[in-house]
């Protein structure tokens, strides 16, 4: 079946080609097969975007006007509600991302979560009072007001591409801000159909939703980080991104919300279910392993390790993968081909500082086409080793022992990141005093999930600044006034 997308930008209310009229290949990393193309931009269709982003936010109603903002966003969910069938196909062939996971987090769950943010519209307080305050011998009033901090621009990676578009731009565009949306050059089409449905189904005014889609990210990425235009970077990606793209904004002092790696451990107690958690252990190759917060560090107690490491030979083993069309494989290619070797250095990297390789490591020599990594599974990591603290994004589960609770939070937080995390055992009540002291945004215990449309969703230490999700997601949107008046007599 050929699958295409939308190939134009959407940049001032119109779907447009690159001024240059340059544009460059979509590639299904599945089959390594071009299957379209997509408006190659340069800097001044960025420009165009900046500048429409602007001027709709300064002279629209649409920082101004709820209802507007309900109207439009609520049409732009219907849109998305009733395309969905045509959007499935395209996000599994230039993710490369299985079928099953479009109907939950990579598409379905993310369209279902929209009108969550929508609905802070009505949420927020938008203006409230202070009680009457003496300062220098005058009474005053004062009223705190929220409101949209500019031109966001926003910039997100391939691994979940849609579903971390949807996760910026619905509560920017909700705040009231206008916004600029640069997708990772290997997914542009999980931006365009969006601002595709934008410009035909809505009510949005022209220049306040803006994609710009590039081969050359660095350039026109960069522009919008410099840009004085801009109020706002919100970033999902790696960590090394995220630093430039802080000490970009530093110069026009933006406000910068950052979402960036993880290193996330599953702390196994001496009393868990050892046969689930190898079944969990596999899991870090869903997707190919390319999730932020994916556990990949497994601590196994010492007292059941020989136990534990059986029971992951068997699942790595067991774990089908393959064609992300077919509905019985959780694991697909890797991105592209520069991302495939990355990983396979670092297995190269993590055999040669002494781990034991257990399953896996190689490319699979049963597909001829495609970027996969086969599940790979090393044993015997050191925690300070680079299997152990450098996010690898590829289907790799290191397993490291342990000896007691206190010794397993020590390597749990022995990493630069701090997204996310998981604890299991059977004793509930020690699993949740373990997951208290680990220094992650997020972390489950006992299987249950974290993630919600109103869960805050974030990182602490490198993993990130600020939160996604939730009410203290939609406030990094918000600026807040404080306006002075005089005390009523
Ligand atoms: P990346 O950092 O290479 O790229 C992310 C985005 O930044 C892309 O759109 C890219 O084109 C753009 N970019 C690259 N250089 C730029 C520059 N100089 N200025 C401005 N923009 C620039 O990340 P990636 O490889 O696309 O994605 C994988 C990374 O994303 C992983 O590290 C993963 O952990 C992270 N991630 C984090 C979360 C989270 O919520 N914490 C979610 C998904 C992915």
């Amino acid at each position: 079946m050929s699958v295409t997308g939308e190939h134009r930008m959407l940049i001032d209310g119109e779907l447009v080609e690159a001024e240059s009229g340059a544009t460059y290949a979509n590639v299904n990393p599945a089959t390594e097969e071009v299957i379209g193309q997509v408006a190659d931009a340069a800097a001044p269709d960025m420009d165009r975007a900046i500048s429409s982003a602007r001027r709709a936010f300064d002279e629209s109603e649409w920082a101004t006007n709820p209802e507007l903002r309900i109207r439009g966003l609520r049409q732009l969910h219907e849109a998305l509600n009733k395309e969905r069938e045509t959007l499935r196909p395209q996000i599994v062939a230039e993710v490369g991302a299985p079928i099953m996971l479009t109907y939950a987090v990579q598409m379905d769950s993310c369209i279902d979560d929209m009108e969550w943010d929508i609905e802070c519209i009505n949420r927020i307080e938008w203006e409230y009072d202070l009680p009457i305050h003496e300062f220098f011998g005058m009474r005053s009033a004062r009223r705190v007001v929220r409101e949209p901090i500019g031109v966001v621009g926003a910039i997100t990676p391939w691994n979940f591409p849609f579903m971390l578009n949807l996760s910026k731009i619905v509560p920017a565009l909700a705040a009231g801000n206008s916004v600029v949306l640069k997708p990772a050059p290997d997914t542009p089409w999980s931006a365009t159909f969006i601002g595709k449905l934008v410009a035909e189904y809505t009510d949005i005014p022209s220049g306040v939703f803006n994609v710009v889609t590039s081969g050359d990210p660095a350039t026109v990425g960069q522009m919008l980080t410099d840009d004085p235009r801009v109020d706002m970077i919100s970033f999902t990606g790696s960590t090394a991104v995220g630093k430039r793209i802080m000490a970009g904004g530093a110069e026009t002092l933006k406000r910068v919300f950052l979402e960036l790696g993880g290193k996330s451990a599953n702390i196994v107690l001496d009393d868990a279910d050892l046969a689930a958690q190898a079944g969990m252990g596999a899991m870090v190759c869903m997707h190919g392993g390319q999730g932020c917060a994916i556990t990949t560090r497994m601590l196994l107690p010492r007292s059941r390790y020989d136990e534990g490491v059986e029971l992951l030979k068997a699942a790595f083993e067991g774990w089908s993968y393959g064609d992300p069309t077919d509905p019985a494989n959780m694991q697909g290619p890797l991105i592209n081909a520069r991302q495939r070797d990355r990983v396979l250095g670092y297995i190269e990297q993590g055999k040669a500082e002494g781990a034991r390789l257990l399953v896996g490591g190689n490319r699979p020599p049963q597909f001829e086409k495609g970027y996969y990594v086969e599940p790979t599974l090393f044993v015997d990591v050191d925690p300070d080793s680079t299997l152990a603290q450098e996010e690898i994004f590829g289907p790799v589960l290191s397993v490291i022992p342990y000896e007691t609770d206190d010794d397993a939070v020590r390597i749990a937080n022995n990493s630069k990141y701090g997204l996310s995390g998981a604890v299991n055992g059977k004793d509930l009540d020690r699993a949740y005093g373990i997951a208290k002291r680990i220094r992650t945004g997020t972390i489950a215990v006992n299987g249950g999930q974290w993630f919600g449309p109103d869960s805050p969703f974030g990182g602490y230490k490198q993993s990130g600044l600020g939160r996604e999700h939730g009410i203290a997601g939609f406030e990094e949107y918000l600026e807040t006034k404080t306006i002075g008046l005089p005390a009523p007599e």
